[in-house]
């Protein structure tokens, strides 16, 4: 969901302001190393629609929670500019979240706005709110216009487990997958391994043909499920779902690290934004 500056009409708003495009933010990080290439300035964006068993964010959920900051996007990436010197030639700004599809006018807009300026533009999806239909399709592809990455999440190959471990179906998902292939828009695969949910050999193999498929696939990332958010539930009153599964053992890791590949996926290293 994105706020315009009608529903945010103030006595004081100049025409410039008129124009601006705001959204809901969660939080950002002023040095982020590992979502997208070099040094980044991510926006992680309020609001998502799966439910991860696994989340370490459960307090982004919420699109309408009073702790959101509310910014426009020529504020944001005033502010990522100013950490610019430390990019380098390979960083820019990532926006993850939550979700931050949800709040694509705002997005579009401070992608255009970062292009503009010269910037790499990342974004890091589950692809949850993915779909041909209008008038999310022409958004996206709008949106992709100005992307030059997209960190990719496949959460579970396997619809029904994907189902249970994230409430969701991951039918529209792999078609997102699917369509930024055709496209050509470079993402990284990061796959959470959930020991009990997604860490099976036959689940892993199936991930790697399908991930094989694709023709635009730069990195593939093994990230293992960790119970540092746990506490997040706690706060927010509900009942951690995977209470007594223990994060994957190195063996594991390492298993599905091959199953899946990995090191055979290196055009992240050569990639020219
Ligand atoms: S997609 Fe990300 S933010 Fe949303 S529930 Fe899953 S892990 Fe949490």
């Amino acid at each position: 969901m994105t706020i315009t500056t009608k529903e945010m009409s103030s006595p004081t708003s100049t025409k410039k302001r008129d124009t601006a495009v705001y959204g809901k933010i969660h939080s950002v990080e002023s040095f982020g190393s590992v979502d997208g290439p070099g040094v980044r300035f991510i926006i992680f964006m309020q609001g998502c629609n799966m439910r991860c068993q696994f989340c370490h964010n459960p307090d982004t959920w919420k699109v309408n929670d009073p702790n959101a900051k509310v910014r426009s996007s020529e504020e944001m990436l005033k502010e990522a500019l100013n950490y610019q010197t430390y990019w380098g030639k390979r960083g820019g700004i990532t926006v993850s979240g939550g979700e931050p599809l949800l709040q694509m006018d705002f997005l579009i807009d401070l992608f255009k706005r970062a292009k503009a300026a010269g910037v790499n533009t990342t974004l890091d999806t589950c692809g949850q709110p993915f779909t041909f239909k209008e008038p999310f399709f022409s958004q996206f592809k709008e949106l992709m216009h100005y992307t030059d990455l997209v960190l990719f999440d496949i959460k579970h190959i396997d619809v029904k487990g994907h189902q249970i471990l994230t409430g969701h179906t991951n039918k529209n998902i792999l078609e997102m997958a699917d369509y930024l292939s055709e496209i050509g828009k470079p993402v990284w695969i990061r796959h959470v391994l959930v020991p009990h949910r997604n860490d099976t050999d036959e689940y892993l193999a199936a991930l790697d043909k399908f991930i094989k498929s694709l023709h635009n696939v730069d990195k593939v990332e093994v990230l293992p499920y960790h119970t540092m958010g746990a506490y997040k539930w706690a706060d927010l009153g509900m009942k951690y779902p995977l209470e007594g599964i223990n994060p994957p053992t190195k063996e594991r890791i390492e298993n599905a690290n091959q199953l899946l590949h990995t090191a055979d996926y290196k055009g992240y290293l050569t990639r020219k934004f």
